[in-house]
């Protein structure tokens, strides 16, 4: 079998971040299995879809490396429903239904006041040829529900949450199509699957009662029922369902300075038992892919959590990965030099003021005066191509016998304006004889 999945948004809105985890879990799987990994645009809701988030879905995929190997849209495919159907009418498994949403409210309030399940009561399924013809001549249009097969439990072992048991008698006729001949979403989705080979279908845990429903429409359709995966939810770090998550996509993370490859590294492992390591490459988590993994709980998804995990990202970066990001004149070992002190990449900018100058160096403390004036005078004779650090400090603590912070941080404090930084054996034969000279001479 060659595993086909997709990740299904509907261009209604951006992609947040527990789509991008579906997204990638989807792709991450089709690559652990050699198999494929659509994107299907869910647009049957004109009204609703745009063309903008179409193109934003696409663009933030493509900003993941998650690429989809073909794309399908519904909007394209309104024939291909209409026949199916069509046929699922004739074979009395849709049927049409005529109640108001008052009315339907009101059925369900009444089951409910007697503590009954607010099933609904197929009374449509009564109405007669004539009933319907009268109901239809008072211009009432009606909407159509699937008719679940009621003799059969709906079982299906979730790759996710395990073996999963519905009654479908204590399930609804769910409506498939609206009386404006709309499409909900739950047809037109297993007629997709169906049509391109879906063999595991990838979702978040909200869609589960949805599946007991779509498991009997692949049975009708004569459909093969593909394999679940319903994944537990993401919530805030604060542990609860949070808003804010819901409006978290990659232009907050862009502009964070986030990696793709450590929204995917964090993603990929939330919410399993494995740890979240900072891989560059993805082919460890494809390798290690498996929603066996993965808990029932809902996952915490800690941007602190994130912006760490991209500051080991960053540091294991080539320059070829970032130059076309980098302040012009950083080289590759300008890069190397300061990498390792950067949470992401925009920060190199700053360090590399730090190279470039002009530096704003704090007052000289004045038992520091001699020992500067000494380094100066070292380093104006120094081999700068070899290493002028090691050198440099070599000669003041054999002249001085500073060491430890009273000899480093002096230097370090005149060189670059910082308490704190990159290693300053990289830094020094960036900054150079010329710029090092000027920094020293602080008297
Ligand atoms: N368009 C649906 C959604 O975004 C797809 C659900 C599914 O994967 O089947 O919820």
């Amino acid at each position: 079998m060659t595993v086909v999945t997709r990740f299904a948004p509907s261009p209604t809105g951006t992609l947040h971040v527990g789509n991008l985890r579906t997204a990638l879990h989807n792709w991450l799987f089709a690559r652990r299995h050699g198999g494929t990994f659509l994107l299907r645009i869910d647009d049957t809701d004109a009204v609703r879809s745009e063309e903008r988030f179409v193109d934003a879905i696409r663009a933030d995929l493509a900003w993941m490396g998650l690429i989809p190997d073909a794309e399908e849209r519904q909007s394209a495919r309104f024939d291909r429903y209409e026949a199916r159907f069509a046929q699922l009418v004739a074979d009395g498994r849709v049927y049409p239904a005529y109640e108001t949403a008052q009315e339907l409210e009101l059925k369900r309030k009444v089951l409910l006041g007697r503590g009954l399940p607010p099933v609904y009561d197929r009374a449509a399924l009564a109405l007669t040829d004539e009933d319907r013809a009268k109901l239809e001549a008072e211009g009432i249009r009606p909407h159509w529900r699937f008719r679940l097969d009621h003799d059969e439990a709906i079982v299906w072992d979730d790759l996710v949450r395990g073996p999963q048991r519905f009654e479908a008698r204590l399930l609804s006729d769910p409506v498939v199509r609206r009386a404006d001949g709309s499409w909900l979403y739950l047809l037109p989705s297993v007629i997709d699957d169906i049509d391109m080979g879906v063999t595991h279908v990838v979702r978040g845990e909200d869609h589960v009662s949805n599946t007991a429903s779509q498991i009997q429409m692949f049975t009708a359709l004569g459909g093969a029922v593909p394999g679940f995966a319903h994944e537990a939810l993401l919530t805030g770090a604060e542990g609860k369902l949070s808003k804010r998550l819901g409006s978290l996509g990659i232009d907050h993370f862009r502009a964070a300075g986030i990696e793709p490859q450590a929204l995917i590294a964090l993603l990929a492992r939330l919410g399993t038992s494995d740890p979240v390591e900072p891989f560059v490459d993805p082919a460890p988590l494809i390798a290690t892919f498996d929603f066996g993994r993965f808990g029932r709980a809902p996952a915490r998804f800690d941007e602190a959590e994130l912006a760490q995990l991209n500051a080991r990202i960053v540091h294991q970066l080539d320059h070829d990965a970032v130059a076309d990001r980098l302040p012009s004149g950083i080289d590759a070992a300008g890069w190397e030099a300061i990498r390792p002190n950067l949470n992401t990449i925009a920060e190199a900018g700053d360090w590399w003021a730090v190279v470039e100058g002009p530096i704003a160096a704090p007052p000289v403390d004045a038992e520091d005066r001699d020992f500067l004036a000494r380094a100066h005078a070292l380093a104006m004779d120094l081999d700068w191509s070899g290493d002028p650090w090691r050198a440099l400090t070599d000669a003041l603590k054999a002249t001085t016998g500073r060491k430890g912070k009273p000899l480093f941080l002096p230097l370090r404090r005149a060189l670059t304006g910082r308490d704190h930084g990159p290693d300053m054996a990289a830094l020094l034969p960036l900054i150079g004889k010329d710029r090092a000279l000027e920094r020293l001479a602080t008297g």
